[in-house]
């Protein structure tokens, strides 16, 4: 028997989570940094998890760590773990084909957004179901936006038209399996991949919970969101 969770859920989510984390410093590859005692990904799958028309979550874990991720996610949640390749966009490929028949709707999420609310999850994939090819959530941008090159600022950009782009991503199935199947250079994201497809990608509002994990700041910050307190100190 597959590992599944809600039987009459209609979304499979896909974390990939074979990431180095280069840009966190040294030490454990990312999704297995520690974050209030537990590692990145247990949050992850936990939020994941909780939202209820999630049937399937499939992993992409280091090919080093894949049997230590079964063990850490057995008590969480029922996981399909597969090892992840060299790049995002590849860990995603061998996710998407990891997930059994059933699902149409298919969500995309970074092991490094460990406390993104389960309702975000609802909140894409109900876009999707209700008839859109890829669905995104994002939230405006509050700074001043600038282009440079080298040292130079060359010009500033109007940021009412730009928005930061989180996860989780959610797709119909033909329309991410056809835009893995005829992608080449790896881009950042999956609704990237979909745009070049010229299929439309819609949005809908973020949260602010949704935060990449990535520098030692957003770990600390993170660390006091989740439990009041946190390791750093800010002069
Ligand atoms: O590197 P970046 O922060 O963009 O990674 C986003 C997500 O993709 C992370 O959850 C990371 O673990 C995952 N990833 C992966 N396989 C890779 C590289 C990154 O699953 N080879």
């Amino acid at each position: 028997m597959t590992a599944q969770l809600n039987p009459r859920g209609d979304v499979a989510v896909l974390v990939p989570a074979a990431g180095a984390g280069v840009r966190l410093g040294p030490g454990r590859p990312k999704a297995l940094r520690l974050l209030g005692g537990d590692p990145l990904l247990v949050h992850t799958v936990r939020r994941v998890a909780a939202a209820p028309s999630v049937r399937f979550i499939v992993v992409a874990a280091p090919q080093a760590d894949l049997s230590a991720v079964r063990e850490l996610l057995d008590p969480v949640a029922p996981v399909i773990v597969v090892a992840g390749g060299a790049t995002r966009q590849e860990s995603v490929s061998v996710a998407l084909d990891a997930v059994p028949e059933g699902p149409e709707i298919i969500l995309v999420h970074d092991a490094a957004r460990a406390l993104t609310p389960p309702s975000l999850v609802e909140s894409v994939a109900a876009a999707v179901r209700a008839g859109r090819g890829a669905v995104i959530p994002v939230l405006p941008v509050v700074d001043t936006v600038k282009e440079v090159s080298g040292e130079v600022v060359l010009r500033t950009v109007d940021r009412s038209a730009l928005r930061i782009v989180q996860t989780p991503q959610g797709f119909r199935r033909p329309v991410l399996a056809a835009a893995h199947a005829a992608a080449s250079d790896p881009l950042t994201d999956d609704a990237g991949l979909v745009e070049k497809q010229g299929v439309r990608v819609d949005w809908v509002p973020g949260s602010e919970l949704a935060m990449k994990i990535t520098r030692p700041f957003d770990l600390a910050l993170a660390e006091y969101l989740l439990t009041g307190s946190s390791p750093g100190t800010i002069a």
